[in-house]
């Protein structure tokens, strides 16, 4: 009878101190400034995480396009072609995206392969009176035009943004545009389809008076958002050890590499493959996503912020997330865990990290919010929970 009681108690017992507790508002919004602390720059904070993929969400970016026609002969698409053309280019760019190859340099490398999850979307998050494609007929040949060669080069005029980008603030402006058709028509070998990034807007140049499918410049394409998001072109030295200096052959055997020898397959080379993004690259994209106040993070669709139905990150180790971080779902700090937070954390509206009995969370320099200005429930404490400031 005595043990029955005595277990009865410890039942309830048990059950009290597992009852969650909202703690004070400071401490659940941690909002120290975290500017001083290095590692929220440091590359190596961006890395794929491996022991919680899904702490690293997808990062989509809107973008609208404006197809520029110039006063000469027609040189481009008109709207629906356009429209057509580039959605399905930007769909195959996904997909490739989704595909990340093994890199091929250098030879025998055991370079790993994640996804970068980075996705692109042709919309305009909302924003009114905004749509995703625009046909221009622009008078003036100096604007009208790409030409990325010879006297008359202008591939870096930003002219054209500045009359007909429209929020280049929060959303990539992609100009497609023609070569001059008459130099064109008279050396039409001299001209490939081509790009250029400029801050937050793109002109991508010839593509549709050399022809070929839209699957043909999807790469192209990313090789561009590749720059806007930070990535060096990777046969020089790029800043990423994972990406050798080699000669940048066109392909196997082609060009520099006649002798026999081996090509890139990397995004960011010029050959005929582009497929692999190693994991530095992407750590380098990531980082120009993450950290607040990046141009880059502000072209986001900021599809992170809503109520998340997702399962809770469970973390039942030690586990250190020095980098910034947007979580499209709540934390669960089990026994026996430990999370440290270095940086900014966005966690979902409505979202929380509980720390259970025997976890624990540890916060440097960290600051927990909603990116987008949403409520969040914070931090919960259980009893035998450890909340510690660094
Ligand atoms: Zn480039």
């Amino acid at each position: 009878m005595y043990l029955k009681v005595l277990i009865i108690i410890l039942f309830f017992t048990s059950c009290k101190v597992t009852k969650s507790t909202l703690l004070p508002y400071e401490l659940e919004l941690t909002t120290r400034s975290n500017s001083n602390n290095s590692k929220c720059s440091d590359l190596l904070s961006y890395h794929p995480d491996t022991l919680h993929p899904e702490s690293d969400i997808t990062y989509t970016i809107s973008m609208i396009f404006h197809i520029i026609e110039g006063p000469l002969a027609k040189s481009n698409f008109n709207l629906l072609e356009g429209t057509t053309y580039f959605s399905n280019m930007i769909n195959n760019c996904n997909y490739r995206l989704s595909l990340n190859e093994h890199m091929k340099l250098p030879i025998g490398n055991k370079t790993s392969v994640f996804d970068s999850k980075i996705r692109f979307e042709i919309g305009n998050k909302n924003l009114t009176g905004i749509l995703p494609f625009y046909h221009h007929t622009v008078k003036d040949t100096a604007q009208a035009y790409f030409l990325n060669k010879g006297l008359a080069q202008n591939n870096y005029n930003t002219d054209i943004f500045t009359n007909y980008s429209i929020r280049d603030d929060s959303l990539l402006n992609v100009y497609i545009m023609s070569f001059p058709p008459k130099l064109i028509k008279n050396n039409p070998k001299e001209y490939h389809g081509s790009g250029i990034a400029l801050g937050s807007n793109i002109k991508m140049g010839g593509m549709y008076q050399k022809g070929g499918p839209d699957w043909g410049y999807a790469t192209m394409f990313t090789h561009e958002v590749g720059h806007v998001l930070n990535l060096g072109h990777a046969w020089v030295q790029d800043g990423c050890d994972d990406t050798p200096i080699h000669p940048n052959c066109f392909g196997d055997g082609v060009g520099p590499c006649s002798d026999g020898s081996i090509a890139s397959n990397n995004l960011m080379d010029y050959n005929n493959n582009q497929m692999a993004i190693t994991p530095c690259q992407i750590s380098k994209m990531r980082n120009a996503l993450a950290k607040k106040g990046n141009f880059q993070r502000k072209l986001l669709k900021y599809d992170f912020c809503e109520t998340s139905t997702r399962p809770d990150i469970e973390i039942t180790k030690k586990v250190i997330w020095s980098g910034e971080k947007d979580l499209d779902r709540s934390i669960l700090i089990k026994k026996g865990g430990s999370l440290q937070i270095c940086c900014r954390l966005s966690l979902p509206q409505n979202g929380y990290i509980k720390v259970e009995k025997g976890g624990e969370l540890r916060l440097e320099s960290a600051s927990i919010e909603n990116a987008c200005g949403y409520l969040i429930k914070g931090i919960l404490k259980e009893k035998g929970a450890k909340i510690i400031e660094l």
